[in-house]
């Protein structure tokens, strides 16, 4: 990871430099309602150092990634949507269509959602 990055979206929201609706921020992770919801529930997980992506996790930045992952699941219990079921996405560079290039979990539920490519 580097340190945080000024100019960087979700860098600034872990700031409180832009306003979020933010759900969850503890121990080095910080969660949000994605601005434009895809879902009932649509939440981003993001580490508050800057990492832009998988694609540059380095071996420092295993477990913070994964307790971003165990926030998710907790998340989405207290989101009633454990039971049915929801999606943890991350997209990684430009076919994968991710926009903001810090690396982020998407959590998606509270309808069915679409047949996955995988
Ligand atoms: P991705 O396409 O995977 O990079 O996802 C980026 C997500 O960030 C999109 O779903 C956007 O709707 C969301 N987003 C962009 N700006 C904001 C913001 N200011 N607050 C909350 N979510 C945002």
């Amino acid at each position: 990871m580097t340190a945080d990055q000024s100019d960087c979206l979700f860098c600034r929201i872990v700031r409180g430099e832009i306003p979020a609706t933010v759900v969850y921020k503890q121990g080095g992770v910080t969660a949000f309602r994605d601005i434009a919801p895809q879902a009932p529930t649509h939440i981003l997980i993001i580490p508050d150092q800057h990492v832009s992506g998988v694609a540059a996790m380095g071996e420092a930045d295993e477990q913070i990634v994964g307790r971003v992952l165990r926030v998710a699941a907790e998340l989405a219990r207290g989101e009633g949507i454990e039971d049915r079921g929801y999606r943890l996405i991350i997209n990684q560079g430009q076919d994968a269509g991710q926009s903001v290039p810090h690396l982020h979990v998407h959590l998606l539920g509270g309808r069915p959602l679409p047949t996955p490519l995988v």
